[in-house]
């Protein structure tokens, strides 16, 4: 099973991203992939020593497979133009590294979409801890987005439990987060949320997960 998005550094049987917050937070740990991005939340420099060419030189590292978390947060306290920008840099990162992009994004959709669009943005982009309505899902998935599940699956008539039976199962991958679930839990409700088995559900997760870093 392959935990896409996680914020927790122990390592499981199967493939886990975690993603690194902070360059104090960069593990050594090599059994496992990193996602390296400036969160919205997060927009402080000094997380990164305050060096934007040593934060690239991370994100061309081999083992930071995919670029973010990053993305919009219009619930957060950092300024709309300030994210759109940091934004757009992650984007362009991206492009040149030739890494999936891994987003956040709360009440922030219309925008994402219009800045990849605008951006012309040919990478993979994965919309993380999805758990909005399946307007959005629709929306999302028909400009080209993936989606990936976490805990929200578990809570009885989440969006994101109504979400997930629309995304196509070449669109789907399932994530812990921050949460303290366990990644077989998200499988199992995902699963049966989806009507088909765990197995079947693993080797379609398995196949999005080559086909977006083995291109
Ligand atoms: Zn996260």
């Amino acid at each position: 099973m392959i935990d896409f998005h996680s914020h927790n550094k122990e390592s499981i049987s199967g493939k886990k991203i975690f993603n690194v917050l902070s360059y104090d937070d960069f593990p050594k740990n090599k059994n496992l992939l990193f996602s390296v991005g400036m969160h919205p939340w997060y927009l402080k420099p000094k997380l990164w020593h305050n060096d934007m060419n040593f934060f690239e030189s991370l994100v061309a590292q081999n083992n930071v497979v995919a670029i973010g978390e990053c993305g919009l947060d219009w619930m957060t306290f950092a300024k709309q133009d300030v994210q759109k920008t940091v934004f757009i840099k992650h984007l362009q990162w991206a492009e040149k590294y030739d890494k999936p992009i891994i987003i956040h994004c709360v009440k922030a959709y219309n925008e994402i979409i219009a800045i990849c669009k605008k951006a012309n943005i040919k990478q993979t982009r994965i919309i993380h801890g999805f758990n909005n309505n399946i307007k959005i899902a629709e929306q999302l998935i028909n400009a080209g987005f993936y989606l990936s599940f976490g805990e929200a699956l578990l809570e009885t008539s989440s969006n994101a439990a109504e979400a997930i039976k629309i995304t196509p199962l070449d669109k789907i991958f399932l994530e812990t987060d921050d949460s303290d679930v366990n990644i077989e839990s998200v499988y199992e409700k995902a699963a049966e949320l989806l009507n088909i088995t765990q197995q079947e559900l693993i080797q379609h997760t398995e196949s999005n997960f080559i086909r977006i870093f083995n291109k």
